[in-house]
This record gives structure tokens, sequence and C-alpha cells, in this order.
């Protein structure tokens, strides 16, 4: 399955290809960036598929089939009316219900949520469960505001929302921002909406049908992955010493599954800092940063105070020397000169838990040097690969336990690894998990839109 090299003429057709995209989504640089990314290896794939090319497969698959965007009006404990914005980008159902994640975060705004849309097709193609690309979310701020203000926030925006989505049609989860309680109060009010109990949202609490290891999921899988690329080079995890970015929920699993495979993880950041713990974070202070960042909602310089490390404010970790470097924060954190200095201080492996946090002339920099690098949409397929399990479950209407849940999850992993393998042979005979990853998403979808004529 090996592609011909990015020659002159490939490289013609990404280039028009990506005047058109532009063209047609002016100011969107996040969403143009994702594309181009998949574009440069799916354009080179389908060089000699007609049946792609007269189709417009990639081109459609770059238009949204639908996005909903809508005022949500909610009073603050002040008693004052805030206005947010509220959007769904339902990007592609050609394999089932648009499913993807809600962000609740200030820097919110179409081009983000059309490139997490966007990827999200392609993620959710590699679980090989059915499952369609979507995203959503909102400019709204839960940093700083109390349970009160985010319910009634939540509760104003699944007022617009409950309408466009449903168990068959549209599953939204979490993602940034978004996270137990946010689906608990959203949850609620689409009940109450709908009068139907249904498994419209994922992520949701084990006792209201919410899966056994979806809180785990995302980062759990981030290091099976990174397992799985270590064996390749008949190496492991043990040992390691790692650099994680980010605090929340992808972080925290990634932390712990780590701990527990004998890593030495030394970092975790938030927007203020990062803290270097040179000993290493172990599973006591593990339960710590639990408490901290998931019930008193606090920062992670307290981690500092607590245990007497490092806390380096306004700094990302990547300065810190480490053989595995994961970054699990947001879009863009880890830059060229970024991946330059890890490279230089030693490190050998970095694996998105994030969406895109790489840039690319980073990426470039990691795949030119041999670096195993596997990209977002691989490594991060964890989490809603497990959120397919909870529609499953709920579809049946029982629960798994959490045996059987990782044991899938880590057979999901395992097998988007062999597709990566499987379509990301360059001709120089190197791996290239960008390209696996982006090709075996894509023949899926593809084929699932030609066998459903033009729609
Ligand atoms: N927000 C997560 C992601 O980026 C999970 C989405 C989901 O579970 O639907 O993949």
């Amino acid at each position: 399955d090996s592609i011909p090299n990015n020659n002159h003429q490939t490289l013609t057709s990404v280039q028009s290809f990506m005047t058109r995209i532009i063209d047609r989504n002016p100011g969107e640089n996040e969403f143009h960036q994702a594309v181009h990314e998949v574009a440069e290896t799916i354009i080179p794939f389908i060089h000699n598929k007609p049946q792609y090319q007269k189709a417009k497969i990639l081109e459609r698959i770059a238009e949204p089939e639908r996005v909903i965007i809508f005022r949500v009006p909610w009073m603050n404990d002040q008693g004052e009316v805030e206005i947010n914005r509220g959007y769904r980008v339902q990007m592609n159902s050609a394999i089932g219900p648009y499913k993807g994640g809600l962000r609740f975060h200030p820097s919110v705004n179409l081009s983000t949520l059309k490139f997490l849309a966007f990827e999200q097709i392609f993620k959710n193609s590699l679980t090989q469960l059915p499952m369609g690309g979507g995203k959503g979310g909102s400019d709204f701020d839960p940093k700083g505001r109390s349970d009160r203000e985010v319910m009634f926030f939540c509760q104003s925006f699944m007022t617009e929302l409950f309408r466009h989505i449903s168990s068959d049609n549209d599953v939204p989860a979490g993602d940034i921002g978004v996270g137990a309680r946010e689906i608990g109060f959203l949850f609620g009010q689409y009940k109450r909406l709908k009068n139907e109990f249904t498994g419209v949202l994922t992520g949701k609490g084990a006792s209201y049908g919410g899966s056994l290891i979806r809180p785990e999921a995302t980062g759990y899988g981030v290091v099976y992955f990174v397992e799985q690329m270590l064996n390749q080079r008949r190496d492991s995890i043990k040992g390691k010493r790692v650099v994680i970015s980010g605090s929340g929920n992808v972080a925290q699993y990634t932390l712990e599954k780590c701990i527990e495979l004998g890593a030495k993880v030394v970092t975790l950041s938030d927007s203020s800092g990062y803290i270097y713990d040179e000993k290493g974070i172990d599973a006591e202070k593990f339960a710590y940063i639990m408490h901290l960042k998931n019930e008193a909602r606090g920062r992670i310089n307290a981690y500092a105070d607590k245990f007497g490390c490092e806390f380096i404010p306004g700094k990302s970790p990547w300065e810190v020397p480490c053989d595995i470097a994961l970054p699990n924060a947001t879009q863009n954190e880890l830059s060229v000169d970024d991946a330059r200095l890890l490279i230089k201080n030693g490190c050998m492996c970095v694996a998105e838990g994030a969406n895109m946090p790489c840039t690319p002339e980073a990426i470039e920099v990691f795949e030119n040097n041999d670096i195993l690098y596997a990209p977002g949409k691989a490594a991060n397929a964890g989490g809603v690969a497990v959120s397919g399990l909870e529609m499953s479950q709920n579809s049946l209407r029982l629960s798994w336990s959490r045996e059987e849940v990782d044991k899938k999850l880590q057979e999901i992993m395992f097998n988007i690894h062999s597709t990566c393998l499987r379509y990301g042979h360059k001709p120089d005979g190197r791996i290239s998990y960008v390209q696996g990853a982006n090709i075996g998403g894509f023949v899926r979808v593809a084929d699932a839109m030609l066998a459903q004529g033009l729609v």
C-alpha cells in the first residue's frame, strides 16, 4: 500500500486544493491547518484512484454537512444577563451518527470547531466503530464560575441544542471545559426537554448510563498506543522519562497509566505554567492531583507548594529533557523550536493526547528526525472509542464491566496502530503515522460516501 513520493504533480494539486479551501473558508486558520495536513497525504494516495477524484470525496469531506450557530443567554450570580455563542458542527455522517465532543473555552470559534470536527471524522473512522464526525461548544469560560452558573449556562445551551441532536443522529460528549459535571447538567436538561431517557450524550455518570473506563479512556489509550509504537522498536515505556503537558482529564489518566506501567512522569502544566517534579509523580501525588483539579478546581502550581518542587510560570514543559513527550493540553502548544529542543535533549517519541497540539513545522521536524510521532487522531482515539462503546451499551440497555471495556479499548488501540503501519509506509521504507492515520481513516469514510451516492 505504499504511495508515490510528493512529486511535483501532487504538490501542485495540494496547493490548488488548499487555495480552494482557503477561499471558501476565509480566516479559518486552524481549519486550514487540519485540512492541509490531511490533503498532503490523501492527495498523493488518490492520484491513481479516479473514483475518489471524480466524486470529489476529499472536497466534500472538507465541507460540513451542517453547521448550527445559536445564542446562549443566561444569568450570572450577580443577576446580570450574559450572552455566549453556541455551535454544533455536523461534519460527516457517512459511517454513523455525528459524534464528537463539546468544548467550552473562550478561544472557541467556528475555525476551531471545524478543525476539531474535521479531525474527528478520521479519528472516529479509525476506531472501526459506526461514528461520523462532529464537534461543538461555546466561547463560554467555565473557569471561576460557580456550579450554579455552569448549570444555568448548560441548561440554556441545551435548550437550543436539543432539537438538533439525538441518540441516532448526533451524540455529543466532553472536551476542554466539559467534564462529568457539565455532561450531567446537559443530560438532565435534554431529558427534560425530550421526555426520553436515551444515550444522546456520552461521558455520562456511571449511575445514569455512562460507561466504565470512559473517564480514563483517552489517557489510557494514549499510553497503550505509545507502548505499541515502542514495541515496534523492541522497546517499552517502562523506566522511560515522560514529560506531559496539561493537567485535565487526558493528562490525568495518561499520568496514571504511565505510573502503572513503570514510567517516570516529571511534569504537568496548565495555562499559567508547569510543575517539574524531578523525583517523579507517584500514585499518592496522582491522588492529590485528582482532588486538586476535579474537586477543588484548583491550579497546578498548588502541587509545587504541596510537594516542594519547582513551578515554572508562563512556560511549557518542552524544555525538560525526556524520552517521551505527551502534549495533552491544546492545539498548537508545541512549536518547531520546542520540537528541536526536545530532540536535542534526547526525546525519541511524541504522542498527541490533545488535538493538533504540534504545529505542522514541529511535525515535519519529528518525522525528518525519525522520532516516533503519533498524531492525535490515532493516539487519542481511545476516548471517542469508549464513547462508541457507551453508545452500544445504551442501545443494548446493559453495562459492561471495567475489564470488558478496558480489553475492548486495548484491542481498538492495537488495531489503530496496525492500521497506521499498514497505510503508513513511505517510499523510503520508513513509517509515517501521520500518513497511516489519515489514509486509514479516509478509506472507510470515502468508500461509504461513494456507496451512498452524491449526498
Ligand atoms: N473530545 C474527545 C475527542 O476529541 C472525545 C469525543 C467523544 O467522546 O465523542 O475525541
